[in-house]
């Protein structure tokens, strides 16, 4: 295990092409102290602002975990793309999806999503995308 810094925006760029064509909008992602109890957080900012994913840094949660968060905060940004903002958080809307994309209801929150896989595949599309940018950017 190396500890090198991962770049949460690739991670949701991962997500996004393997679960949703590219269909959920490139919103940031920022980590954040949100308290222990508190694991991430879909801002919506409004129909004219640009909404955004926080995930929680003092959680204690691994990468893999994480990857799992964020994929729960995605799927609300899924469904505010689709049905607005309107309809209930957790409700039918976001239920249908979070189970296409393979939750365990009983682990809604996205823990014990990232398996192994999905792991080595957002790892490998992670490092793709910072070599990608590192060499445009120089
Ligand atoms: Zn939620």
């Amino acid at each position: 295990m190396n500890c090198k810094k991962i770049v949460w925006q690739y991670i949701l760029r991962g997500l996004n092409e393997k679960f949703w064509d590219n269909k959920v909008k490139d919103i940031p992602v920022f980590l954040k102290d949100l308290g222990y109890d508190r694991l991430g957080e879909f801002q919506f900012i409004g129909n004219t602002g640009i909404n955004s994913i926080l995930l929680s840094k003092d959680a204690g949660l691994s990468t893999k975990e994480m990857i799992g968060v964020l994929a729960h905060e995605m799927t609300h940004q899924w469904v505010f793309q689709n049905h607005g903002c309107e309809v209930e958080e957790h409700g039918e809307e976001w239920m249908a999806e979070i189970r296409k994309i393979g939750f365990d209801e009983e682990n809604l929150d996205g823990l014990t999503f990232c398996d192994d896989d999905l792991y080595a595949y957002l790892m490998t599309r992670h490092d793709e995308m910072l070599e990608h940018d590192e060499r445009n950017a120089e």
